[in-house]
């Protein structure tokens, strides 16, 4: 969804209960007519203790027979008041939209963008920095994660290690090649994890000289 985010700061306030309506992610459907909103958002009061919404039960049951109320709603820029048809009281309640929330993805989302510009020349710079963000990046586009791997076996910096080993990664088929290159790293500086504390050490070591296991 790509949403001016001006859109959100128009204060509505709702004529029957006075309250601060909630800004929401339009429904995909107009029902009834089969035509969209026109906009992305809706301005819906989400007050269970709004007039409107607690008369509606009774009046919808008496004209229609159904178990349902109606939730106050205005389009951006509209005053143009709307009624939704809701069955309970949490419709509509996850589409409100979070500005903080919408911001901080926001921004993760241009971290994530500046990443892969960094990425090409990233290797000849000797800059990991967009490399381990990619990686460490759950949100960030899995061919770009992938993109930013094939660039942290050339920078072949062991520094990496700690951070990822630190890392819980969600998608196992990409933790799994995020091993392997972690593993191809450790062959290449000449050292390996030991697997009783988990410090790096010489590989051809034959005693952990940090917790002193046999190997
Ligand atoms: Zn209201
Ligand atoms: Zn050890």
């Amino acid at each position: 969804m790509v949403l001016n985010i001006q859109v959100l700061d128009e204060v509505k306030i709702c004529p029957h209960c006075k309250q601060k309506m909630s800004c929401c992610e339009a429904p995909p459907f107009h029902i009834g007519d089969g035509l969209g909103w026109g906009s992305d958002v809706l301005f819906i009061c989400l007050n269970d203790s709004c007039t409107l919404f607690l008369n509606g039960w009774d009046q919808i049951e008496a004209q229609y027979g159904h178990h349902a109320s109606y939730r106050y709603m205005e389009l951006p820029g509209s005053s143009e008041g709307n009624l939704m048809m809701v069955a309970n009281s949490d419709a509509f309640k996850a589409c409100a939209i979070d500005k903080d929330v919408l911001l901080s993805q926001n921004e993760r989302y241009q971290k994530e963008k500046e990443a892969v510009e960094a990425l090409p020349s990233c290797v000849e710079k000797g800059n990991d920095q967009p490399v381990m963000f990619l990686i460490l990046d759950e949100a960030a586009d899995l061919a770009s994660r992938d993109a930013a791997l094939e660039c942290l076996i050339k920078l072949n910096n062991i520094s990496c290690v700690d951070p990822i080993r630190n890392h819980r990664f969600r998608d196992p088929a990409f933790e799994h090649r995020v091993n392997l290159a972690v593993a191809q790293i450790l062959k290449a500086n000449f050292v390996k994890e030991c697997p009783f504390c988990f410090e790096l050490i010489k590989a051809q070591a034959k005693k952990c000289m940090h917790c002193k296991e046999n190997l």
